[in-house]
């Protein structure tokens, strides 16, 4: 009488397999579900609006500072952009900025 047969070892190691298969599949469902999430939550916060988050209001004040640090004027002659103050002729006869 043998304690185990070929029917049985190969039972055993489908059953092994099975169970493998079975983690692997499980991390993977794991894995896509919280890149799921992850991305639920980023289109949240940008439809959101800024509705209570301090980032986006940071990130605003921080724009239009800068941009009236650096305001600028286009030449109508030549088409340079030259700074507001300090604006100095292009070379151009008909340029309006002082030389
Ligand atoms: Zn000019």
């Amino acid at each position: 009488m043998l304690g185990f047969s070929i029917q049985k070892l190969l039972f055993t190691v489908a059953a092994i397999f099975a169970v493998w298969y079975g983690f692997k599949w499980v991390g993977r469902m794991k894995k896509v579900r919280e890149r799921e999430a992850r991305e639920r939550l980023r289109r949240q916060a940008g439809n959101g609006g800024g509705a209570g988050t301090s980032e986006s209001g940071e990130f605003g004040a921080g724009v239009s500072v800068s941009g009236a640090a650096e305001e600028m004027l286009e030449c109508p002659t030549c088409g340079a952009f030259v700074a507001i103050t300090g604006a100095k002729s292009c070379g151009k006869a008909d340029c309006p900025y002082p030389g």
